[in-house]
């Protein structure tokens, strides 16, 4: 069975990628699909995302990165996946998820959601924190994968 995670992944986090590594034993196959959204403006571009994307991704055989603009529900039925995975982190994000869920099975009756519960030590995970604290200098290493520090210390504090 082949499963979609969508995502903005501005930037992948810890958290993401433990979704990931999980979600890989539990598929055949899953494909990261980053979502070009152009009523967001990114910190970091659509190739620099599935740079890190890929990179943090390297070891898991079963797992591949691309990317789509559109409809989710349209990409998970065009991939041929079964399953759209999404993660949930606390009450908050169930609502909104709850809704995209009830959004894509009305679009396609075919297509299954399933939420993984994020693992507890990256519950406090957001790529927007990650980004306020890199903003101001702070300590991202134990938020992100490797290089992606870097990246948001080039992004934001580099002039
Ligand atoms: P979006 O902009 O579509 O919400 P994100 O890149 O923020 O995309 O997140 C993609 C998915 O990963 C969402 O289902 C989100 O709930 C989940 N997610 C975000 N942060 C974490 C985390 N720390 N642990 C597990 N899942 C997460």
């Amino acid at each position: 069975m082949r499963a979609l995670y969508p995502g903005s992944f501005d930037p992948v986090t810890l958290g993401h990628l433990d979704l990931m590594q999980r979600a890989s034993r539990l598929f055949d196959e899953v494909i990261v699909a980053v979502l070009r959204n152009p009523g967001k403006t990114p910190a970091f571009s659509l190739q620099q995302r599935k740079r890190q994307l890929g990179l943090a991704t390297a070891d898991l055989a079963n797992v591949s990165v691309e990317s789509f603009d559109g409809l989710t529900a349209n990409f998970a039925r065009r991939q041929g996946c079964a399953v759209i995975l999404r993660g949930l982190r606390a009450l908050s994000d169930f609502e909104f998820e709850l809704q995209l869920a009830h959004t894509n099975s009305s679009l396609c009756s075919t297509v299954e959601t399933l939420f993984l519960a994020t693992a507890a030590r990256h519950s406090f995970l957001s790529s927007s924190v990650v980004k306020e604290v890199a903003r101001f200098g702070g300590d991202v290493s134990h938020m992100v994968p490797a290089g992606v520090a870097e990246d948001l210390d080039r992004h934001f504090n580099s002039d």
